[in-house]
């Protein structure tokens, strides 16, 4: 079995490499921490894109610790760091459940490349592997390509695709989708959405209809609507996913990208700042390369480049 760290670690190399980087030296050897050591540790936080405000966090807690003769070595600076962002993590957590016996309904919205479409097919790799019947809805009607790909990814994983024509309305996909899923005893059927500018007032609208339109078929459908955020666009992405929050009923977050990065800190940023539970990354392009989020290793992984002296 391929083990869940190595493919952490594999994916977060770039971000861990950046931060040791930045840090390199900083806090080696016995000379007493002062004002240009935390300047180093909040830049190479803040340039990992774990945001102002989790960066400052962490110097605080780091420095009140120190100040009182809690801490002393590089080892723990890693220490308190790993601390913090896990509990960041960890808030409101909502595992991906594998279990239920209900048709699942995933809807997977967020801006115009950032991984929606490739997360879909990523994911009906996934739960097909372990078992379920899964069917995908392409719903971005608005650009033709997007269907094609989405074809592909269902030709991949052997997963049955609703589509319709270029143009059509995404809303009537979806209904047609979450009926034939119902009626067939599907266990999960993944909305892949159209991603045009968030700032495009139609789209939140188009979105909202969408989910009427899957509620009225199947109260209390989709089960799972998740803000897909490219995690290569660093602080960015904070701008988007804040748009995209006023799409209503977002409940997990999918951030993909993060193995071509040094910006995989922005997890944090955006976890602390919106607290929807991190469900999933995406570190590759292949079929296998979504994993499911784990904070801890997340957090080691992050870290694991740097000198423990
Ligand atoms: P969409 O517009 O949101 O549907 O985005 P796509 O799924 O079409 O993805 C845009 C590009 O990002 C494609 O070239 C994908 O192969 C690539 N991509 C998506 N997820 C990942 C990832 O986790 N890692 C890498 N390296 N590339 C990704
Ligand atoms: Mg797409």
């Amino acid at each position: 079995m391929k083990s869940v760290f190595k493919v952490f670690h594999k994916g977060l190399k770039k971000t861990a490499v950046s931060f040791s980087r930045k840090l390199e030296g900083a806090f080696a050897g016995t000379k007493a921490w002062n004002d240009e050591t935390y300047d180093l540790l909040e830049a190479a936080l803040i340039g990992s894109d774990f945001g102002l405000s989790v960066s400052i966090r962490i110097l605080d807690n780091i420095k009140e610790r120190y100040e009182h003769g809690g801490i002393k070595t590089g080892a723990d600076i890693i220490t308190v760091a790993k601390e913090e962002i896990v509990s960041i993590l960890n808030k409101n957590p909502k595992p991906f459940n594998l279990a239920d016996k209900e048709l699942t309904v995933i809807m997977l919205v967020g801006v115009n490349g950032c991984g929606k479409t490739t997360t879909a097919g990523k994911l009906a790799h996934l739960l097909c592997n372990e078992g379920k019947k899964v069917m995908l809805a392409a719903c971005d009607t608005f650009r033709a390509a997007a269907v094609e790909q989405l074809n592909l990814w269902g030709e991949k994983t052997n997963s049955y695709v609703v589509s319709a024509k270029h143009g059509a309305d995404p809303s009537a996909v979806a209904f047609d989708a979450v009926q034939a899923a119902k009626s067939r005893n599907y266990d999960y059927l993944i909305i892949d959405t159209a991603g045009r500018q968030h700032t495009k007032k139609g789209l939140m609208d188009e979105l909202a209809k969408m989910n009427r339109s899957i509620s009225k078929v199947y109260p209390g459908a989709p089960q799972e609507a998740w803000l897909v955020v490219d995690g290569s666009v660093g602080a960015n992405a904070l701008a988007q996913a804040r748009e995209f929050s006023k799409c209503g009923n977002l409940n997990g977050l999918v951030c993909t990208k993060l193995d071509g990065t040094g910006k995989g800190g922005m997890v944090v940023a955006i976890k602390d700042e919106f607290n929807l539970p991190v469900k999933f990354v995406g570190l590759g392009e292949q079929s296998d390369d979504l994993q499911l989020f784990n904070p801890d290793m997340f957090a080691d992984a992050l870290f694991e480049e740097l000198d423990r002296d």
